[in-house]
């Protein structure tokens, strides 16, 4: 197994120019797994200088499109041949379960690239029936330099989820990863020279957010930012870009709600409202994290949620039974069971307490806050851990209003067997994705994305390419 600790920079790995290191930790023993090397403003410079050149360098900007596929459709099957080694890497640095990594980020980031390896050769323009003698046409062309600049929560799959359409579209890249977690992304790195990618059209950079992250959303020659985040940093990343101008994406927090209503399977959604939040540990930015309840059935969903929530108990993340991993650090188990604190305070009733396992590893028993009010903390803030906020309703209106209720708009879900609420809620939920019936379902094919301030743009689909492509505007006269 190859675990690359440096930075990855016009093809090769080196050391940061300050030769500053960071420990990566495992946050189920406390163990540094390894010294990674600490990118700053100059390495980002180092990064972007490589990807400037690599842009303008004849074997990627003439590369043809159907290259363009053949290598990212290669990269997706290194990434699916080894697997089990980057899952490895996954679990032992987020705390994830490992039947987690496996069976889930790991083959969604190879599916991603796949997925984007079918677009390469069918991003095209148009033809404009114009005034005049003219023929108009657009073209979709790449910006140039994409910074991506990605979380702890799914570190291969939120950076494959900007690289693959960025790539795809014929844009070059730096990544900035997460310094809670840079391992796989290193290795994704070494995974595309592998591939067979031009030098410096992949740089991945693992450094701090305050240094290199900075660095990178403020560089001059950086032509787009794509960033997902916490919402603070989100507004960070706005401020330090717009000296530039630089497109900016945006995938920020949530508080989505999930809605069950009288009619719903209640089987189904108490299973929904388990999955919904402590899948991933509840470090997940579409977890659904507020429960909104019809009032005549909360009792016989609470009874069966709480059923389902007690048999969770959080273990090894490397054991293939655990369902419940570490939290990521130490940092956010502290920030998660200060939460759990503002609840009691607040007066929401803790059906089930939550709390911390032992006093090795970052592991956190899940948490339910039941009759919560829709102005209590617990119930507006993302708390980004295993810790559910209930909150009781009587009928449409009041439930929408609830929903919608919240600065953010990333993810909603309703369950209810009455097909013509479910559409019209559909509607009315302020929220870039909603789920009849369903939690978490996502695929490369659909678009993602936040309303109101879960963001801006949307990433995967059809979408992801316009994302990371701009269109020009040609006018031929024909006399
Ligand atoms: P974060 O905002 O603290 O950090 C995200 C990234 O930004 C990291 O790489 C970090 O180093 C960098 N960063 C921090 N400060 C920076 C600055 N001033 N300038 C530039 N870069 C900076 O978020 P996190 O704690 O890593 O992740 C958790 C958050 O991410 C949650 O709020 C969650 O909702 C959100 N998230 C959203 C999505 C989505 O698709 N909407 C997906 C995953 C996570």
């Amino acid at each position: 197994m190859t675990r690359p600790t440096q930075l990855f920079i016009g093809g090769r790995f080196r050391d940061a120019r300050s030769g500053k290191t960071f420990p990566t930790v495992n946050p189920a023993t406390g163990e540094v797994i390894a010294e990674v090397a600490a990118g700053d403003a100059p390495d980002i410079d180092d990064a972007v200088t490589a990807a400037r050149a690599a842009f303008g360098h004849p074997a990627w900007r003439d590369m043809e499109a159907r290259e363009r596929a053949r290598l990212l459709g290669k990269l997706g099957d290194l990434i699916e041949k080894h697997a089990d080694e980057l899952a490895l890497t996954e679990t032992l640095d987020n705390g994830k379960p490992i039947s987690e990594s496996r069976r889930i980020d790991i083959p969604a980031a190879a599916e991603t690239f796949r997925y984007y390896a079918g677009w390469c050769a069918r991003i095209g323009g148009e033809t404009i029936p114009v005034p005049g003698n003219f023929l108009n046409y657009t073209l979709r062309e790449p910006y140039g330099v994409c910074g991506i600049i990605t979380p702890w929560n799914f570190p291969l799959l939120m950076v494959a989820w900007k690289l693959a359409p960025a790539l795809a579209a014929g844009n070059t890249a730096v990544v900035k990863v997460s310094e809670e977690t840079p391992l796989t992304g290193l290795r994704l790195g070494e995974l595309c020279a592998e591939a067979g990618f031009p030098d410096g059209v992949v740089n991945i950079v693992p450094g701090f957010g305050e240094t290199a992250g900075r660095a990178l959303a403020a560089h001059p020659a950086v032509d787009k930012i794509s960033f997902t985040g916490s919402t603070a940093v989100g507004r960070e990343i706005v401020r330090a870009s717009a000296d530039t101008l630089k497109k900016v994406s945006l995938e920020l927090g949530g508080k989505s709600p999930n809605i069950v209503f009288a009619d719903a399977d209640l089987d189904a959604a108490a299973r929904g409202a388990a999955s919904g939040i402590f899948y991933g540990k509840g470090e997940v930015c579409n977890a659904g994290s507020r429960l909104l309840v019809e009032k005549s059935v909360h009792d016989a969903l609470m009874e069966r949620l709480l059923a389902r929530a007690r048999r969770l108990e959080p273990g090894d993340p490397l054991d293939p039974k655990t369902r419940l991993g570490a939290l990521v650090s130490e940092a956010q188990m502290e920030r998660v069971l200060e939460y759990c604190e503002i609840g009691r305070r607040e007066g929401a009733i803790p059906v089930l307490p939550g709390g911390r396992v032992g006093d090795r590893g970052c592991f956190v028993r899940p948490a339910i806050f039941d009759a919560a009010t829709p102005s209590m903390r617990i119930a507006q803030e993302e708390i980004f851990g295993p810790v559910l906020t209930v909150i009781s309703f009587e009928g449409e209106e009041e439930c929408v209003r609830l929903a919608n209720s919240t600065i953010y708009g990333l993810a909603a879900a309703v369950w209810t067997r009455d097909i013509g609420r479910a559409h019209r809620l559909a509607r009315r939920l302020e929220a870039g994705t909603v789920w009849i019936n369903a939690y978490g379902a996502l695929a490369p094919e659909s678009p993602f994305g936040g309303y109101r301030q879960s963001g801006y743009g949307r990433e995967l689909g059809r979408e992801g390419i316009e994302l990371y492509s701009q269109v020009k505007s040609v006018w031929v006269a024909l006399d």
